[in-house]
Formats: C-alpha cells, sequence, structure tokens
C-alpha cells in the first residue's frame, strides 16, 4: 500500500464508525503561543478537550502535518540516527471528545491494524502506563493480547502536548520488525533501537496540566490517537526504515541526483530528504528564516540540510530544487505545496545562497582547527567565532562534532558570548555619544544569529 492509499484507509475507516474527517490544521498553533509547532494531531482540539470550545461533532480523525524540531518534541538530532524519527511527518488519529473512552479506543485499534490492515498479532507489542489496570484487562481479557507480548511502563505511557496542556495515561503498540534487526521490546535496555517500532500512541486524555505542574481532571475523559503514516507505511511496505517507503525513495533519488550521490542510504542523504519536507511545508504554512522564535528553528534546519549537502561535496545551490520532487510526491494531498511553491522555492534560496557565503570559509576554519586539536571537546571560542562570523547556529557545529565523536565547550561558548554582549553594547555607547556629529546611521554593528533564549527553547 502507497502511503496515500494509507492515510484514505484510516480516515475511512474512523469515518465509517462514525467520525468526522477534519482537515489537518497549520504547523503553526493557532490557539496556542506556548507552543512551538504543532506536534500532533491533538493539538488542534486542544480547546475542545480542555472543555473550552465546543464542536459539531464528538469522534473526529485527521491526518495531521506535525514538525517536532524543537520544545518538548524535539526529533532534530535523532534525524540520520534513528530509521523512524523525522522533523516532519504525518500523524493518523482518531479522537473523542467526552464520547468513547479505552474500551472502543483500544478495540478501533486493534481492528484497523489486524483486520484492515491485517498485520499478525504475533508481531505486535502491547504497553499500558503501570498504573493502568483498566486498559491492561481491556487489552489482555477482551482482546486477548498475549502476555508474552505485553508490558507495563511508566513514563514512556504518560503523555503530555507540552509542559501544560491536556494529557494522561496512554497504551502504544509496537511493530516487531524481526530479529535482523538490533533492538529490545519496550521497557528493555535496547528499546530506542529499530527493531520495537512505536507505531500508534493512544492516550487516554484525563488530565490537564496548569503551569505550577498540578494535574486537574478534565471536564470529560476524552481519546486522542496518533499513528505515524510513514511508520505505518514501513510495515505495510516490507521495509524496516521510513526512508525506505515510497515517498522517502522518490525524495532520496531525487536528492542523489541534484548533489550527485548514488547511495540512497548514505545519512546526509536523509537528513536533506527530511528537511526538505519540515522546511517547505512550514514555509508554506508561513514561516520564514529569521534569527528568533519559530523562524530561527527553521533557519537552523535549511543551514543543516545545506551542510549535508557539502558534506557530499556538492558546493553548488542545492536545496531548494528538491521542492518540485516533494511537490510531486505530496502536492496531491497538500495543494498549498503547489500553490506556494514559488514562495517556498525562493525563500529556501535566499536563505541558502546567503549561508553559501560563509559555509565554505567556517568549515575550512573548523577542519584547520581539528587538524591540531588535542583533547576531543571543541572550544567555545571557535564554536563562537563560527556562530558570530559564520552563520552556524550551535547545533550545526554540534552536529558536525557528533559525527566526529567531539563534543562542544559550551559554556566557553557562552562566556565568548556574553565578551561579544559587552563589546556590543560599548561600541552601541560610543555610536550614541557620535552619531550626531558623525551620521553614522544606518553603520549598526552585524550582530550575529544572536536569539534572546536558549536555542530550542526559543519561545
Ligand atoms: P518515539 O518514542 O518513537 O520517539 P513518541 O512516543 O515520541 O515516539 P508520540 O508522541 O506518542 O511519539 O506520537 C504518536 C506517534 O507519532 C508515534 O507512535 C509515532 O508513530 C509517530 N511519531 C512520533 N514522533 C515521530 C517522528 N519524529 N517522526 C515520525 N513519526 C513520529
Ligand atoms: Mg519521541
Ligand atoms: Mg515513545
Ligand atoms: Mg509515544
Amino acid at each position: 500500500m502507497k502511503s496515500a492509499q494509507i492515510r484514505d484507509a484510516f480516515l475511512n475507516y474512523f469515518a465509517e464508525q462514525g467520525h468526522t474527517i477534519v482537515p489537518s490544521s497549520s504547523l503553526v498553533p493557532g490557539n496556542d503561543p506556548t507552543l512551538l509547532f504543532t506536534n500532533a494531531g491533538m493539538v488542534q482540539f486542544k480547546d475542545t478537550f480542555l472543555g473550552l470550545e465546543s464542536r459539531p461533532y464528538n469522534r473526529a480523525v485527521s491526518s495531521q502535518r506535525c514538525v517536532r524540531a524543537g520544545g518538548k518534541h524535539n526529533d532534530l538530532e535523532n534525524v540520520g540516527y534513528t530509521a523512524r524519527h523525522h522533523t516532519f511527518f504525518e500523524m493518523l488519529g482518531n479522537f473523542s471528545f467526552g464520547d468513547y473512552f479505552k474500551r472502543e479506543a483500544i478495540q478501533f485499534a486493534w481492528e484497523f491494524l489486524t483486520q484492515v490492515l491485517k498485520l499478525p498479532e504475533d508481531r505486535l507489542w502491547v504497553t499500558v502506563h503501570i498504573s493502568d489496570d483498566e486498559a491492561a484487562d481491556i487489552w489482555q481479557k477482551e482482546v486477548g493480547v498475549s502476555p508474552d507480548r505485553f508490558s507495563r511502563l511508566d513514563e514512556d505511557n504518560f503523555w503530555q502536548m507540552g509542559d501544560t496542556g491536556p494529557c494522561g495515561p496512554s497504551s502504544e503498540i509496537f511493530y516487531d520488525h524481526g530479529a535482523d534487526v538490533p533492538g529490545g521490546p519496550p521497557g528493555s535496555d535496547n528499546d530506542d533501537l529499530d527493531r520495537y517500532i512505536e507505531i500508534w500512541n493512544l492516550v487516554f486524555m484525563q488530565f490537564e496540566r496548569s503551569a505550577d505542574g498540578e494535574l486537574h481532571p478534565l471536564p470529560r475523559p476524552s481519546v486522542d490517537t496518533g499513528m505515524g503514516l510513514e511508520r505505518i507505511a514501513a510495515v505495510l511496505q516490507g521495509v524496516h526504515s521510513n526512508y525506505e517507503i515510497d515517498l522517502f525513495q522518490a525524495l532520496l533519488k531525487a536528492a542523489g541526483k541534484i548533489v550527485g550521490c548514488d547511495d540512497l542510504e548514505e545519512k546526509s542523504l536523509r537528513v536533506i530528504a527530511d528537511h526538505i519536507r519540515s522546511c517547505s511545508f512550514l514555509i508554506a504554512d508561513g514561516v520564514m528564516p529569521s534569527n528568533e522564535g519559530r523562524g530561527f528553528v527553521l533557519r537552523r534546519i535549511i543551514r543543516r540540510a545545506v551542510r549535508h549537502g557539502h558534506k557530499l561535496g556538492h558546493k553548488q545551490i542545492f536545496f531548494y530544487q528538491l521542492v518540485e520532487a516533494l511537490a510531486e510526491q505530496m502536492g496531491d494531498a497538500y495543494p498549498e505545496l503547489r500553490e506556494k511553491q514559488q514562495i517556498i522555492e525562493n525563500a529556501l534560496r535566499k536563505e541558502e545562497e546567503q549561508f553559501a557565503k560563509t559555509l565554505d570559509k567556517g568549515m575550512a576554519l573548523l577542519d584547520d582547527a581539528l587538524a591540531t586539536l588535542e583533547g576531543n571537546e571543541i572550544p567555545g571560542e571557535l564554536v563562537f567565532t563560527l556562530h558570530d562570523t559564520y552563520g552556524f547556529p550551535t547545533d550545526l557545529t554540534q552536529d558536525i562534532a557528533r559525527e566526529r565523536g567531539l563534543t562542544l565547550d559550551m559554556p566557553g561558548y557562552e562566556e565568548a558570548m556574553e565578551a561579544q554582549r559587552q563589546r556590543a553594547r560599548a561600541a552601541g555607547k560610543f555610536k550614541q555619544e557620535y552619531a550626531g556629529a558623525l551620521d553614522l546611521e544606518g553603520a549598526t554593528e552585524f550582530l550575529g544569529y544572536e536569539t534572546t533564549g536558549a536555542e530550542g527553547t526559543v519561545l
């Protein structure tokens, strides 16, 4: 089954079960300034869960575009390292707003996986929260899941959107990709490897967490589920990695052709194929590269992609050329990709052109310094220079460091940043004193890519 057919099968199955099909909302949450990006299907329904907004239906189903590249759910560092994490992905979800609860949520999920998609039961593994006897009983006594493929976990089975907001205990379904893939079952020491891959999370929305950390019961217990489309596509297409599914193969081929790389398993190519999705969709949803907030996260993702192209030996502007391939793959489901193709390409191109001016020099500086590096820590002063003069966000330098088994001296970086602030303040004072006489207006100093908050938690 192709990704597009799986999406349809999911929406249709739940529509038949009385769910209203609701279109994906924007990646920029309309109702929540505390949230960087839409990171789950439930985000557009947050106020409905909280009882603040009523809707003309109490069952909904959606395929929601999500970005997890900052804030509470941040998978940026996982991209290129696991088979299952993207910065951008689609989350299939069914929702009950005070209608059905644990029993039906579990039954629907099981029926969809084993009857509609016809997955073999002995490849599935189920977890519930340690405290949740009710869900455990439904799974074991009613559905008949084997105790050999069942575990009760703690934090992994409690889901929350962010530090505040709706949350609750969850039940998760994993797919066993087989003994030839390294990794252990959920709850074991090496469960973060790619053998047992979490495909579906059923959240029993029962609480709202307030800013002081307290849990308050929701007006009506509800259900929020999320299944990664790319992960279930990998299962159904008989491959072990999301990057091997139809959609990613097409993007990888397009990327490989542009940057001159035939090895579709090459990590940098995967990063590029991942990043073109998040960057294009963010721009389509109105985010533009900038030095703060959402725009800064976008800038960081673009620069990472560009650096990976550079690493593959491709020194020309290339990233924007992938929008075409993406629009071919996803334009039917998301017509805005085609409508805004020009805007997306222009924004990417501009950003890449700007970064291309300093990337080569920055890499040369870094390589020179690393050639004589003692120990395995990149000095803070250098991390700062790369950031300040060459436009390397620290997470980009971190990405390079990780590839080479090195770490960053972050306290040293902070010190260098502080010293720069002091100098800027002094320079500002000087300018103020002499501006009138010398007309220095417009000659403001370039202060690099400074942000106000810690990177990644900019909002
Ligand atoms: P994992 O433990 O694998 O990081 P998660 O527990 O963080 O996943 P949830 O927050 O429960 O994920 O999200 C619901 C579903 O969305 C997951 O079961 C998975 O199928 C999918 N998903 C989550 N994060 C990603 C991602 N970064 N890329 C692709 N799919 C994802
Ligand atoms: Mg995760
Ligand atoms: Mg998980
Ligand atoms: Mg989960």
